[in-house]
């Protein structure tokens, strides 16, 4: 069995101006689809050939004769995850369960907002920020490369890619602006508010 490019859930060019098409060409249909071949051919014919996405990251997380599995397979679940972050018209203060979350946990949108910014600006090359579920408690957390919390424990909620790739077309070395852009206009809350139903 080998993985399969999951349809994007919304149009490419839903997105724009936050996030062109021409980003989302690239992003998902080379960047993303590159991931997916790698992993495809990294555990062909091996004992990981039929197991899931969530598995191989758990199982390889840390080794590193693994590592090339480890990074393709968690850049494919992260990029899954990070389409579902956003939606068209989305961003800005969320409200019902995940808004109460972050009042009790992280001390309101507003401090929100501050962490995930700094979380997206202060991972020094390339990464993830997110927001996860520690032990049922909302935090915010980056990631550098491929690395997902996942591998530590953790239930991710939301992602944000700073990739270079991520926003280099639409926005070139200004990734504040480009995390601006994901709070206020495309985080998509109620897929983030539906992972804390997994816990
Ligand atoms: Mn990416």
């Amino acid at each position: 069995m080998s993985f399969t490019l999951p349809e994007l859930p919304y149009p490419k060019e839903a997105l724009a101006p936050h996030i062109s098409e021409k980003t989302l060409d690239f992003h998902y249909g080379k960047h993303h689809n590159t991931y997916l071949t790698n992993l495809n051919k990294l555990i062909q014919d091996t004992d990981l050939a039929n197991e899931s996405l969530e598995y191989i990251i758990e199982k390889t997380s840390g080794i590193t004769s693994k590592s090339g599995i480890f990074n393709n397979a968690a850049q494919v679940w992260n990029h899954t995850f990070y389409w579902n972050s956003m939606k068209p018209g989305g961003g800005g203060k969320p409200s019902g369960r995940i808004a109460e979350e972050i009042d009790e946990h992280l001390g309101g949108y507003d401090q929100f907002v501050e962490q995930f910014k700094k979380a997206g600006a202060t991972q020094f090359g390339s990464g993830w920020a997110w927001l996860v579920l520690n032990r049922g408690v909302l935090e915010v957390m980056k990631t550098p490369n491929a690395d997902n919390p996942l591998a530590h424990g953790f239930t991710p909620v939301l992602t944000m890619d700073v990739w270079e790739h991520a926003y280099y077309l639409d926005y070139q070395n200004r990734r504040p602006d480009y995390i601006e852009a994901f709070i206020n206009n495309l985080i998509n809350w109620d897929h983030a508010s539906s992972q804390l139903e997994k816990t």
